[in-house]
């Protein structure tokens, strides 16, 4: 274990976590919160670095949601580093759960100087088992979890069309990190580019004291969007899986260079691709990168191309894949 390492605090619970970061505000420095589901990449650290240079203080979380998954979803089989429990150990971590050795080592490289990685986030009821969050494996026990946060238009598009549950989890778990953590800024990456926008508009219209910065995506040198649901494709598949990227490419160059003129254009030819290629289309879909609103014409620019399709996983069933570009803003990043 590198020295590194040794020198990451990891926190388990909300009042450990809170009272490291109050006092680390208390001696005057700012800090940025990258909230991950760990199994962590190369698009994760870019998050990292993004938020050394916009604070002194830098914690990452590493919790999978349950509240954002739907029963039929991957929550069970969602890629996990194993996490390591000690036993005995003189650092106080006893009997409690720790970030894997991976994630933590990342973390600590990139320049990290907390990880956050609660066991749960949600009141535990006796009996109730891991995953009992997950919408509609939910407990009816009284005392379970009941309130949740929504933000009413923004989430109804693209992902939250298919998957309605998954604003209302992502916003009431971020909402809860926002009230550990307290920082002052927090770190989002654009491949969940409606994610970005909803915890903004949640921000703004909560009146939450952080900034919200939304970062560029980080591909693989084929251009794949980095995920931790990758590790999941078959080989076959990951190859397979390259259209969408390169959809986005071709739309990208074809707006630029006014070969097409309808937004239904754009969709139907990536549609082909991905269906060419044995993949199950979710949405192809091209809207104001605003307000995610809809948009009439290719004219009205900046304007989000946004993907989610399915792909063979290795192990059992599919894996949901998305992506997205930014038409007329593509070439700034
Ligand atoms: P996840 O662990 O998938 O929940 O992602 C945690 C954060 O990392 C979110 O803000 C994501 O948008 C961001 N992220 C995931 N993949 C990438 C990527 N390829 N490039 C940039 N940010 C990413």
């Amino acid at each position: 274990m590198s020295s590194d390492e040794q020198e990451l605090p990891v926190f388990t619970t909300a009042a450990d976590m809170r009272n490291w970061v109050r006092k680390q505000k208390k001696s005057g420095r700012k800090v940025a919160l990258v909230p991950t589901m760990g199994y962590l990449h190369e698009g994760h650290l870019s998050l990292v670095k993004a938020a050394k240079e916009r604070a002194d203080i830098v914690v990452a979380s590493i919790y999978v949601n349950p509240t954002q998954f739907a029963a039929h979803e991957d929550f069970d089989v969602y890629p996990r580093n194993p996490v390591r429990r000690s036993i005995g150990s003189s650092r106080g971590f006893e009997g409690q759960t720790l970030p894997a050795l991976d994630d933590r080592a990342k973390l600590a490289a990139a320049g990290c100087h907390a990880v956050f990685e609660p066991e749960s986030l949600y009141v535990s009821v006796p009996g109730a088992g891991e995953g009992s969050n997950v919408v509609g494996r939910e407990t009816q026990h009284p005392d379970s979890h009941e309130t949740y946060v929504t933000v009413e238009r923004l989430q109804r598009p693209l992902c939250g069309g298919s998957r309605p549950h998954f604003f209302r989890g992502v916003c009431t778990v971020v909402t809860k990190l926002f009230h550990i953590c307290e920082p002052d800024v927090a770190v989002f990456g654009r491949k969940d580019y409606q994610q970005w926008r909803v915890i903004s508009r949640m921000v703004r219209d909560l009146d939450f004291a952080v900034e919200v910065v939304g970062m560029p995506i980080c591909r693989e040198p084929d251009g794949l969007a980095m995920s931790s649901r990758n590790a999941r494709l078959s080989p076959e598949a990951r190859e397979k899986a390259l259209c969408i990227s390169r959809g986005l490419a071709w739309a990208e160059a074809a707006v630029a260079e006014g070969r097409v003129s309808e937004p239904s254009e754009v969709s139907s030819h990536i549609r082909g691709l991905i269906e060419e290629a044995g993949g199950k289309v979710d949405y192809v879909e091209l809207l104001d990168a605003g307000n995610l609103g809809p948009i009439s014409d290719l004219a009205s620019q900046p304007t989000l191309l946004a993907i989610a399709a399915h792909f063979p996983a290795k192990d059992r069933g599919t894996v949901r894949l998305i992506d997205n570009t930014v038409l007329g803003e593509a070439k700034k990043e």
